[in-house]
């Protein structure tokens, strides 16, 4: 049986780079050694960061002005470090209340002294639509912090809000290279991996030049400029996830970028969109336009049913589709990794549900 993993992170990844880690970890490049192995001072390494951050750059059309770093910690160390490098005017950011990943960062930012006023929050309605400027952003924040796919509650932003002169940093997480955005938009980019780019492990940071390098004495761990400076290798860095990542890069672009990711994005959650608004069980509570192209939450409203279809789900191979603990229900997330056919199976795996459950009542 062909198994079909809609997890939200760790997630799926192609088959090809899996098949491709598998012929090369005993032998990394007829090295003799397995890629787990090698030194991350080895030509052999250069090799993989470098090249894994020029196909970044391809793929993204990064400006040179713009530096592309790779941390530890998960985007989570990003909500700290972003605001220690770059909120260094005001030592005050803005925020737009978009759901759980939104709040983590208000959280850390307010934990290390920063002063956070969040400009629009949709949490009355669930998170089920996307918070907005309403007025111009007043030009007296160091950022504005926005999260481009909100992983959990299903919405993502297709345009980007207008900050005027105020620096935009963006959490694209969970759609980072699934969904085309304009980079120069933003003043800094965080993406962890383990959703769409790779393993757990390693997160990027996207920045642009002139923002860093402005305070003295940062945490290392933690120190833009000094990554930048060493090319990400100011101690060991996850020497592993950046070669999958490297892996996952050569496949997106053998597969056509990110504009055709996003078209196959597109098509596969029109698929389910478009039965779950047609069906009298299933209802997808995210205003249609806000929906995310990569996390499809749903519900039956009836949590017992909804259990009853999850476990059901996984016998036939379709596995982890349940939703985050703190909304309920069903959640299919459609990363690059996700083939169309694992979208037409459980699209009819949850038609055959809803008529079994039709014929019940
Ligand atoms: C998963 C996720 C995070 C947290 O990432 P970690 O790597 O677990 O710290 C932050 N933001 C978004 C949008 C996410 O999806």
């Amino acid at each position: 049986m062909t198994i079909y993993n809609f997890a939200a992170g760790p997630a799926t990844l192609p088959q090809t780079v899996i098949q491709r880690i598998k012929e090369d970890l005993p032998s990394y490049d007829n090295s003799g050694m397995s890629v787990m192995e090698i030194s991350h001072r080895s030509a052999l390494f250069d090799e993989i960061i470098d090249q894994a951050k020029q196909d970044l750059r391809d793929l993204l059309n990064i400006p040179d002005n713009y530096q592309v770093l790779f941390f530890q910690g998960g985007c989570t160390l990003q909500f700290t470090a972003a605001p220690m490098n770059l909120a260094t005017k005001y030592q005050k950011i803005a925020l737009l209340d978009s759901g759980h990943w939104a709040d983590r960062a208000r959280e850390e930012a307010e934990r290390i002294g920063i002063k956070v006023d969040v400009l629009d929050s949709t949490k009355e309605q669930h998170y089920t639509k996307l918070p907005e400027l309403k007025d111009l952003v007043p030009n007296t924040y160091d950022y504005l912090h926005i999260t481009t796919n909100n992983t959990i509650e299903g919405t993502a932003y297709t345009k980007l809000p207008e900050t005027g002169p105020t620096e935009l940093v963006g959490d694209m997480s969970s759609n980072f290279l699934g969904q085309q955005y304009d980079i120069s938009k933003f003043g800094l980019v965080m993406a962890g991996a383990q959703k769409n780019l790779g393993v757990a492990g390693l997160t990027l940071v996207i920045v642009r030049d002139d923002l860093i390098g402005k305070v003295q004495n940062l945490p290392s761990m933690m120190d833009y400029d000094l990554f930048a400076k060493k090319n990400s290798m100011f101690n060991t860095p996850p020497v592993f996830a950046i070669y999958v990542a490297g892996l996952v890069l050569k496949w997106l672009k053998q597969q056509g970028g990110v504009s055709e990711m996003e078209r196959r994005n597109r098509q596969k959650s029109g698929l389910l969109y478009d039965f779950l608004d047609d069906s009298e069980l299933f209802t997808a509570p995210v205003e249609k336009k806000a929906r995310s192209l990569t996390n499809v939450p749903f519900i039956t409203g009836n949590p017992k049913l909804d259990q009853q279809l999850i476990a059901q789900a996984a016998t036939e191979g379709l596995l982890n589709i349940k939703g985050h603990r703190s909304v309920g229900g069903m959640r299919a997330s459609l990363y690059n990794a996700m083939p169309y056919e694992g979208v037409e199976k459980l699209v009819d795996f949850l038609d055959k549900f809803e008529k079994n459950y039709g014929g019940l009542c």
